[in-house]
């Protein structure tokens, strides 16, 4: 997971304070699983996968299901609508909804859509931001400093966090807490 050195140091802090923030909405504690469907269903989301979405025309939708090649979107924000690969492993989909979830926290707006799937695009800025925001959501800084703490390793922090094993390697690196592989 290549990134995100533009992202600042204000940026990166904000992220975990909101994290923290969701958590605590939630009554769920930083170094304990935040399943992504939980934080989507208390911001009054709705997830689909494409064959679900009302309305949406045949062709998109077996483009959609065909296809690896997308993660997640809002298709709609009143009401709350994500859209979301079922062919992705569930670790994937874990961090592509929380992806998704960043933007909606975040505020940030579409920009045009994707002439192939007819999916929303956004700013690069934007995307780096919400895959630094998600990556918070699922493994907070001081839930991975607890797992360590604890003497986990990284396929434990990934399992006990229901998050994959690239993404705990990239939060240890992004937050410069050291986790062992073996
Ligand atoms: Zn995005």
């Amino acid at each position: 997971m290549p990134l995100i050195q533009s992202l600042s140091p204000e940026f990166r802090q904000r992220c975990e304070a909101i994290a923290t923030e969701q958590r605590s909405l939630l009554r769920v504690r930083s170094f304990e699983p935040l399943p992504a469907d939980i934080l989507a269903t208390k911001l009054g989301a709705r997830l689909f996968t494409p064959d679900r979405v009302p309305n949406l025309e045949p062709e998109q939708v077996t483009l959609l299901l065909a296809s690896d090649g997308w993660s997640g979107a809002i298709i709609s924000d009143h009401p709350l609508w994500i859209v979301y690969n079922p062919r992705h492993a569930l670790t994937r989909r874990e961090s592509n909804l929380m992806h998704e979830i960043a933007h909606v926290l975040l505020n940030h707006k579409s920009v045009g859509f994707d002439p192939v799937t007819g999916l929303p695009k956004r700013k690069q800025n934007n995307e780096d931001e919400a895959t630094y925001l998600g990556g918070c959501l699922q493994i907070p800084k001081r839930g991975l400093l607890w797992a360590t703490q604890r003497k986990m390793l990284l396929p434990q922090i990934a399992g006990h966090f229901g998050a994959s094993e690239p993404m705990v390697q990239f939060r240890s690196n992004v937050t410069n807490v050291p986790v062992k592989c073996l």
